[in-house]
């Protein structure tokens, strides 16, 4: 899967680190810490041994999986994305109803609101997509 391999290596120079160390650290072996810095790709056991490695949250080094960098409505590049999940029963009822990873939480979305003009997305979380693939009450068009 995708990931932010410049914040990797933005975070690995923060420490000082070599690559070399940034493998010791994660307990990744070096080859796999040059293949995600130049391919910025990771499996997701890679990605949860660095992010704790280079104390950053894993969801920072999913950043570039979502296509949300321009806005769908008047293009523009100012789009901010909310760096975490929040439960939609917060935002308005139940958005993406029976998608909860238990029965009493419902389903996580990721916010990104466009600066220019206020368009609003949302993003199912991974939990929440891999539920509703299963899940009776969804199903394809
Ligand atoms: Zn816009």
């Amino acid at each position: 899967m995708k990931i932010n391999a410049e914040l990797v290596l933005k975070a690995r120079k923060r420490k000082c680190w070599s690559q070399e160390e940034l493998a010791i650290a994660s307990g990744l072996n070096l080859r796999t810490i040059q293949r995600i810095e130049n391919e910025s790709s990771a499996s997701l056991q890679s990605k949860k041994a660095l992010a704790s490695a280079l104390e950053i949250d894993i969801q920072d080094l999913d950043y570039e999986e979502i296509r949300m960098k321009t806005c769908p409505e008047c293009n523009s590049m100012e789009v901010y994305q909310y760096k975490g999940e929040v439960e939609t029963a917060t935002i308005s009822g139940e958005l993406l109803p029976k998608l909860g990873s238990t029965v009493f939480s419902s389903a996580k979305v990721r916010p990104v609101v466009c600066a220019e003009c206020g368009n609003l997305r949302l993003y199912a979380s991974k939990d929440a997509i891999e539920k509703m693939k299963t899940s009776k009450h969804w199903g394809q068009f």
